[in-house]
């Protein structure tokens, strides 16, 4: 599992809060944060995910941290949509 796949599993099981780079370097037990960094930046990228200046969900200061970008929106299928 690569450090990419584990802070997208850690944000998940967090619901939705942002943390800085330090702090998932932490949740992770990673020694170096240069990977951690790396990772960040390539998801901050991505669809899914956003890399924003806010306060982190763990420390609390306001860093560069990553949140997920549908966190506030949430889509369900099924029982919400009344098509009939
Ligand atoms: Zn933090």
């Amino acid at each position: 599992m690569s450090t990419a796949d584990r802070i997208c599993e850690f944000l998940m099981r967090r619901g939705g809060q942002g943390f800085c780079d330090d702090c998932l370097r932490k949740a992770l037990r990673l020694r170096n944060l240069r990977p951690v960094q790396q990772a960040t930046e390539a998801l901050g990228k991505s669809s899914v995910y956003r890399r924003e200046t806010r306060f982190c969900g763990a420390c609390g200061n306001e860093r560069l941290t990553l949140w997920g970008r549908n966190e506030q929106k949430v889509d369900v299928p099924g029982p919400l949509t009344t098509s009939r």
